[in-house]
């Protein structure tokens, strides 16, 4: 008997859907039987009519900008939210992840927390952290996040060009991608300065501080110094089409340049914002009507790779410290456990993809963007982590039962259809559909892969 677990249901493969059985031994995927055979194993669990994707990956989450958030609170949430693999960014409070010691202990803090697998992105000091680059690769972060955007001169800094001409060199030495958060700050805080002085403070004022050439100035310069420097890029959070048009030249050139954008880019515009106010503050900003159709042109042709949570647990209170001076409100949405029910409805649900299109953009794109080892779909060798989702059932967002400390989101109440029915992760079951069913441990930490040929990993 080669199996230990044998699921079936309808497969979501990276070319088609076929009503199959997937074999997991020891965490792995041994064998996919799809023409009718079945699979000889102790434990058969069958999921009838659910759709069986390749386990969901959310790489854009903060566990510790909040720290009474946390890897187990976030990787709960991942569980019931169908999300079997993330990556945490490094702007944690207190102390930012720019080197090896802090790195190596939340690496230990995540293999004892978290429900599900794991890895870290690791990031530079604002001036005179070049020589941490090569150390945090060997150390395994998955790569790098920088920011042209200064949120906070220590924990969340803006990077001077020339760090970031070095640092794309250096980074580029160990094939490792670096990611930007994107917005042009020399533009930004004057404006928002402007607002103020004019007493400009209602919501959508957050939106006109940040006008669509903020973000697209920014990432124009990104783009070219990746031309030059030929480092792999990731622009996080991409909110409008003309910059996913400007990737698509740039990769024409030969640039190895990558784009997500963010579940809130793709369900909310400026009136959500003028409506709810704090509750839809985010950075960037959500736009318009026009960019929301745009965004989901771009990702049903592919030239959007993949969406993410940008999990930011606030707490409601410090949220609504914006009513009445939308300033003063913390920017982001919390987001791990809505991102995958809320796509699946807004996207699938509503014939805009199909599953195998969103398994790709769930699972099989990300995964190959940060060479995340044995993860991003359903193929002997590859861990059993599987996301079972039933198109049948309907439910609907409660946010005061979501695992986050954040216990708010601008789509409270909202009704779905499709609901994760089960969440695997290395075949281990780590939500049932109802409850979950992993501890804290379960999680293993995803090492980054620096300095390694494709052949090398294979292995
Ligand atoms: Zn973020």
């Amino acid at each position: 008997m080669k199996a230990d677990k044998v699921i079936s249901g309808n497969l979501v493969l990276e070319d088609r859907v076929v009503r199959g059985e997937v074999g997991i031994k020891d965490g792995v995927i041994v064998e996919i039987k799809d023409n009718g055979d079945s699979i000889q194993a102790r434990e058969k669990l069958d999921f009838g009519e659910c759709y069986v994707f390749p386990g969901f990956i959310d790489v854009h989450v903060h566990c510790f900008s909040n720290p009474d958030e946390g890897f187990t609170k976030v990787s709960r949430g991942a569980a019931v939210g169908g999300i079997t693999s993330f990556l945490d960014m490094p702007y944690d409070l207190p102390n930012p992840i720019n080197n090896v010691d802090e790195f190596q202990s939340k690496r230990r803090r995540l293999e004892q927390e978290s429900h599900v697998d794991g890895g870290l992105i690791a990031t530079i000091k604002k001036s005179g952290g070049l020589d941490q680059i090569q150390p945090l690769a060997e150390a395994g972060a998955a790569a790098f996040k920088m920011s042209l955007f200064e949120t906070d001169p220590y924990r969340f800094p803006r990077i001077p060009d020339y760090e970031i001409y070095r640092a794309f060199q250096l980074i580029r030495e160990t094939g490792l991608r670096v990611g930007f958060h994107a917005e042009n700050d020399d533009l930004i805080y004057p404006l928002i300065e402007e607002h103020k002085k004019n007493n400009n403070t209602e919501p959508v004022a957050h939106s006109d501080s940040r006008p669509p050439v903020t973000e697209s100035s920014a990432v124009l310069k990104l783009l070219e110094f990746a031309y030059w420097t030929r480092v792999k890029l990731h622009i996080f959070h991409v909110t409008l089409p003309r910059c996913i048009d400007y990737i698509q030249q740039f990769r024409k050139e030969g640039v190895d340049v990558t784009a997500e954008t963010c579940y809130h880019y793709l369900l909310l515009d400026i009136e959500d914002l003028k409506e709810k106010g704090p509750l839809v503050k985010v950075n960037p900003p959500v736009r318009s009507k026009e960019d929301v159709v745009g965004l989901w042109h771009r990702l049903k042709t592919g030239e959007i790779e993949f969406v993410t949570s940008d999990h930011a647990p606030w707490l409601y209170d410090k949220k609504l410290e914006g009513e009445g001076d939308i300033f003063k409100s913390p920017s982001g949405l919390p987001g791990i456990e809505i991102l995958a029910p809320l796509l699946y409805d807004a996207a699938v649900v509503s014939g805009k993809l199909t599953p195998v299109e969103f398994g790709k953009i769930m699972a099989t794109n990300p995964a190959q963007t940060f060479n995340l080892h044995k993860k991003g779909s359903i193929a002997i060798g590859n861990d059993g982590d599987l996301t079972v989702v039933n198109p049948h059932k309907t439910h609907r967002i409660n946010a005061q039962a979501l695992q986050s400390i954040a216990t708010w989101t601008p789509f409270d109440q909202q009704q779905l259809q499709g609901k994760i029915a089960a969440t695997f992760v290395r075949g281990h079951l780590v939500y049932d559909g109802e409850k979950l069913t992993g501890v804290p441990g379960d999680g293993k930490f995803i090492p980054g892969l620096a300095y390694k040929t494709e052949r090398e990993m294979i292995k």
